[in-house]
C-alpha cells in the first residue's frame, strides 16, 4: 500500500485522538486571540478555511500567504491551507511593503492573510486579497461552527504535491521561493520529533518565528503527537521565563539571539533574588554555532537541555543534530558543551559529505523540489545529486562542524540577509562609488551586516546618511550597521571582490568565520 505523507494527517489525528484538549495557547491581550483552543476547535476552524477558500474560488494548487508575527491562526492556517491542497506562503513580518509585495507577486498569491499591526503594508500591496487578522474580518474564515457544519472540497492527497513555498534571501538580490513539497515536509517533521522525542506531553513555546521554515516543522510533529503549542508573539526574555513557569514549557526551537536574552533575564531575575522556572526544557537551537561557553550556562544556570541543529530551508530544514549521546553523560560541563558546539551527526535518513573544495552537501527526503519558477537556480542547488548548502565545513569522525559561508549571505538574529541585496541598494546613493557588505561577528546578533564604501571622488556622505538609506528602502534588519569608509577593495585580477579577505580583519583569532 502506498499512502500519500500529507501534513493534513498531522491535525486530523490530533483531532481524532485528543478533541477535548487544549492544542494551542494563544498569546494574550494580542488582536484577536483565540485564547485557550482545544485541538477540535483547531481542526474545526482550519475546515473553516477551507471552506472559505472553496467559496472564494481558491483551487487546489493556488497560494495563500501569511505576513503576521506568532499567532493560533498562523498555525491553523498551516494546515487550514496545505492541509486541503493549496499552498502556504509564510512571508517574514519584518520586510517592507515593497518586498512583500515582491513575493506576494512572484508567487502569484491569490489572498494575504496579514496581522492587524501591518495595515499600512496592506493598503499599500494592492496586489491579492488582503484579510486582516483580528477576529472580525477573518471571523466567518475562521468560524468553527461552519468548519463542522460545512464539508471542504475533497482535495485528491498528492505527496509531490508543493505544500509551502517560504521565501528565503540568498545569493541573489531577490528573495527565492522554496518549495517544499508534503513528502519533504512530513519526513522532516517525523525525523525531527523522533529525534526530539516528542510526545503529547510536551509543550512547546513558539520562540521561532513561525514563518522561519515553517517552525523547522516541530509545529507539524508537535500537533502529530497531540503536545500543546503557546504561542508567543515577541521575544522577551523574561516574558519567555513566565511563560515557561506559567504552561510548563518542555520544548522551544530559537536562534542563538533569543538565548542570549534568555540568558540575560535570568542573570536578571537571580541578581533580584528571584527564582528561575524549574522543569526540563529541551532547547533547539541553529542559525549559527553557538559559543560553548553559551552552551555550557543553559545547561548550568538554566537546567536545560542544549540541543543544536544544522539546516536550512531548502532541507525543511533538518540535516544534522547535535544532542548529547548516553555517552557524554558523566563528562565535566565544559566538556560537554564542546561537544555539542559542533553542527550535529546526520539526522535519520540523511546523508552528509564535503565536497573537496570544503562546501558541505547533503542528500535526503527531506531536501526541496525546487525554487518556484527558477529552475537554473534549482539545477545548480542539486547539481550532480547533492545539495548544495554554500556553507564551509568538514567532517569529525561522523560530526559536521561549519566553519564558514560562502555563499554571500549575513546571519543576523536568526535571519538571512543577502550581501548582494544590501550592496545594490547602496550603489543607488550617489556618492557611492563601490561597495561591499560583509557579516561581522556581534554578541547580540550572531553577526551584524557590515558596509565597506569607497567614496566618488569629491563626494561626500556620512555614515548615518548610506544607514538611513538602506532604512528607508530595505527591511531594517538588513541595512548596516556600521559604514567604514576605504580606500579600494580587494579584488581578484578579473575584478570580483575578494570577500573573504575583507572579512579576515573582523574575524581574526577565531576558529570558525560564523556566529
Ligand atoms: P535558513 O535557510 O534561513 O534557515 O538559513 C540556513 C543557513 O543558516 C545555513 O545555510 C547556515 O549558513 C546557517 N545555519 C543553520 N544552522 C546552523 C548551525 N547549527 N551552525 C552554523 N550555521 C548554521
Amino acid at each position: 500500500m502506498n499512502v500519500p505523507l500529507t501534513i493534513g494527517d498531522f491535525l486530523e489525528r490530533a483531532a481524532l485522538i485528543y478533541r477535548d484538549r487544549i492544542g494551542a495557547v494563544d498569546e494574550p491581550g494580542a488582536p484577536g486571540s483565540l485564547g485557550r483552543v482545544t485541538y477540535g476547535e483547531l481542526h474545526d476552524r482550519a475546515r473553516a478555511m477551507a471552506v472559505g477558500f472553496d467559496e472564494m474560488g481558491i483551487g487546489a494548487g493556488e497560494r495563500v500567504a501569511i505576513v503576521s508575527p506568532n499567532s493560533a491562526r498562523f498555525l491553523i492556517s498551516y494546515f487550514g491551507v496545505s492541509g486541503f491542497g493549496r499552498v502556504f506562503v509564510p512571508i517574514n513580518y519584518r520586510l517592507n511593503a515593497e518586498e512583500i509585495a515582491y513575493i506576494v507577486e512572484h508567487s502569484g498569491t491569490s489572498v494575504v492573510l496579514y496581522d492587524p499591526d501591518l495595515d499600512e503594508i496592506a493598503q499599500r500591496v494592492t496586489s491579492a486579497k488582503w484579510i486582516r487578522l483580528d477576529g472580525i474580518q477573518d471571523a466567518e474564515l475562521f468560524d468553527p461552527d461552519r468548519g463542522r457544519s460545512r464539508d471542504p472540497v475533497p482535495w485528491q492527497p498528492d505527496e509531490d504535491a508543493t505544500c509551502s513555498i517560504n521565501y528565503t534571501s540568498g545569493t541573489t538580490s531577490r528573495p527565492k521561493g522554496v518549495q517544499l513539497t508534503h513528502r519533504n515536509c512530513w519526513i522532516n517533521a517525523a525525523s525531527f520529533g523522533w529525534h526530539m522525542g516528542v510526545s503529547d506531553r510536551d509543550v512547546l513555546l513558539h520562540t521561532l518565528p513561525m514563518f522561519h521554515a515553517n517552525g523547522w516543522g516541530m509545529p507539524y510533529a508537535l500537533s502529530a503527537m497531540g503536545g500543546r503549542h503557546v504561542v508567543q508573539r515577541r521575544i522577551d526574555g523574561e516574558t519567555i521565563l513566565e511563560r515557561v513557569e506559567q504552561e510548563g514549557v518542555t520544548l522551544m526551537c530559537a536562534a542563538p539571539a533569543v538565548v542570549a536574552t534568555i540568558l540575560a533575564a535570568a542573570e536578571a531575575r537571580r541578581e533580584a533574588g528571584r527564582p528561575l522556572p524549574d522543569g526540563q526544557v529541551r532547547i533547539v537551537v541553529a542559525g549559527a554555532p553557538p559559543p560553548s561557553k553559551t552552551i555550557e550556562r543553559v545547561e548550568e544556570e538554566l537546567g536545560w537541555e542544549f540541543v543544536q541543529i544544522y539546516g536550512l530551508t531548502e532541507t525543511s530544514p533538518l540535516l544534522t543534530i547535535n544532542r548529547a549521546p548516553a555517552e557524554w553523560d558523566g563528562l565535566e560541563r565544559a566538556d560537554r558543551a564542546r561537544l555539542l558546539s559542533r553542527a550535529g551527526v546526520p539526522a535519520v535518513g540523511v546523508k552528509m559529505a564535503v565536497s573537496p573544495d570544503g562546501e558541505v552537501l547533503a542528500r535526503s527526503n527531506h531536501v526541496f523540489k525546487g525554487y518556484w519558477e527558477q529552475p537554473e537556480e534549482t539545477a545548480q542547488a542539486l547539481e550532480g545529486g547533492w545539495f548544495h548548502t554554500g556553507d564551509g565545513g568538514y567532517e569529525d569522525g561522523p560530526y559536521i562542524v561549519i566553519t564558514d559561508r560562502r555563499k554571500d549571505v549575513i546571519i543576523t538574529g536568526g535571519e538571512n540577509v543577502s550581501s548582494i541585496e544590501v550592496e545594490d541598494v547602496l550603489y543607488q546613493h550617489e556618492a557611492v562609488a563601490e561597495v561591499a557588505v560583509i557579516g561581522i561577528p556581534d554578541d547580540t546578533w550572531g553577526e551584524s551586516v557590515l558596509a565597506l564604501v569607497v567614496r566618488r571622488p569629491g563626494a561626500s556622505v556620512s555614515e548615518q546618511e548610506l544607514i538611513d538609506h538602506c532604512r528607508d528602502r530595505l527591511a531594517h534588519f538588513k541595512a548596516p550597521r556600521r559604514v567604514e569608509f576605504v580606500d579600494s577593495l580587494a579584488r581578484t585580477a578579473t575584478g570580483k571582490l575578494q570577500k573573504y579577505k575583507l572579512r579576515q580583519p573582523y574575524w581574526e583569532g577565531r576558529d570558525r568565520q560564523v556566529n
